[in-house]
C-alpha cells in the first residue's frame, strides 16, 4: 500500500491521485523527492484528515524545495509554516536508486572485465550530451573502450593525468588504439581566464588569492583558457599523444569531432595513415 493510500487519497482526491501518477511518470528523483515530502507530511497528519487544498499548497512546496536544489539562487522561505526546505543534493536520489539497482540484479547487462573489447582508448569531452550519445554513436557496449573525459577532450599537459590514463590503457590494459573526440559546441571554444575568474570572484574566491598564485608562478591565464577552433584542437591534441616519448610508435591515434546532437562523427586525423602528424 502506498503513502497515498494509506493517507486517505484514493478515489476521494483524485487531482492528488493523477499528480501522484504524473510525478511517478517522471524522472527518478521526482518520485524519491515527493515520497519523501509525503512520508514527513502523513506522520505530521492524523490519518484521513488531509484535505485537498493543503495538499496542493503541500506539493507546490515540493516543486518550490526541488526547484531550489536545481536552480541554486532560487530562494523560498515561509514565515508561516514549520516546513524547512533545506538544498537536496542529488546524493540521496542515488543512493536510493542504487540500493534498487543492486538488490533487482541491475547490473547483470553490464557484465564484463577491465580489459576492452575493442583494445580501443577514447579521450572525450565530459560534455553531459555525450553520456550515452558517444558509445550509441560509435556503436560501443560496454566494456568496449576505456573512455577518459575532461573538459574539451584535451591533453593540457604531457605529464598530466589524462596523458598518463591512456598510457596505463595502453601498457596496463591492452589497449591497441587511441581516438580523441571532441565536439562542436563545446563549452572550452573560446573560454577565457577573465570572464572564468571574474565568476569565480562572484562564487566567493578572493581576488589577492588569484594575485598570490600567479606571484607562485602559476599561469592561470594560460591554463584557464580553451581553444577557438575545436578541429585545431584535436590536430594539437593528437599530436602531444602520439609525440610523447613513452607512448609506442605502433600505437594509431585519430582525431574525430562528434556532433552533440546527431552523433555524426567528422574525422580529422587518421591514425591508421603514414602522414596523420
Ligand atoms: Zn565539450
Amino acid at each position: 500500500m502506498t503513502i497515498w493510500a494509506r493517507a486517505g487519497f484514493s478515489g476521494k482526491h483524485r487531482f492528488a491521485a493523477k499528480f501522484k501518477e504524473k510525478m511517478r511518470a517522471n524522472a527518478v528523483h521526482w518520485r524519491v523527492f515527493l515520497t519523501q515530502k509525503l512520508a514527513i507530511l502523513t506522520k505530521k497528519q492524523p490519518r484521513n484528515k488531509l484535505s485537498l487544498a493543503p495538499t496542493i499548497i503541500f506539493i507546490v512546496r515540493c516543486i518550490i524545495g526541488s526547484l531550489k536544489t536545481h536552480l541554486p539562487h532560487f530562494s523560498y522561505n515561509s514565515p508561516k509554516t514549520n516546513f524547512i526546505y533545506t538544498t537536496m543534493s542529488e546524493l540521496n536520489t542515488i543512493i536510493q536508486h542504487n540500493e534498487q539497482f543492486v538488490e533487482q540484479g541491475g547490473y547483470a547487462e553490464f557484465f564484463t572485465n577491465k580489459y576492452p573489447e575493442k583494445k580501443l582508448a577514447i579521450l572525450s569531452c565530459m560534455d553531459t550530451r555525450m553520456t550515452k550519445l558517444l558509445p550509441a554513436a560509435l556503436g560501443l557496449e560496454n566494456g568496449d573502450a576505456k573512455i577518459i573525459k575532461n573538459a574539451g577532450a584535451v591533453v593540457s599537459h604531457p605529464w598530466g593525468s589524462v596523458m598518463r590514463s591512456l598510457l596505463v590503457a595502453v601498457f596496463e590494459l591492452r589497449v591497441e588504439e587511441i581516438m580523441v573526440i571532441a565536439h562542436y559546441d563545446c563549452g572550452m571554444r573560446g573560454l577565457s581566464s577573465s570572464t572564468f575568474l571574474e565568476k569565480a570572484e562572484a562564487h566567493g574566491i578572493p581576488h589577492d588569492r588569484m594575485d598570490t598564485l600567479r606571484d607562485a608562478g602559476i599561469n592561470l591565464d594560460r591554463w584557464l583558457t580553451g581553444f577557438d577552433n575545436v578541429e585545431d584542437s584535436v590536430r594539437d591534441t593528437v599530436k602531444t599523444i602520439k609525440r610523447h616519448p613513452l607512448m609506442p610508435a605502433n600505437i594509431p591515434v585519430h582525431g574525430l569531432v562528434i556532433h552533440p546532437t546527431t552523433g555524426k562523427l567528422t574525422l580529422v586525423v587518421d591514425g591508421n595513415t603514414t602522414c596523420a602528424i
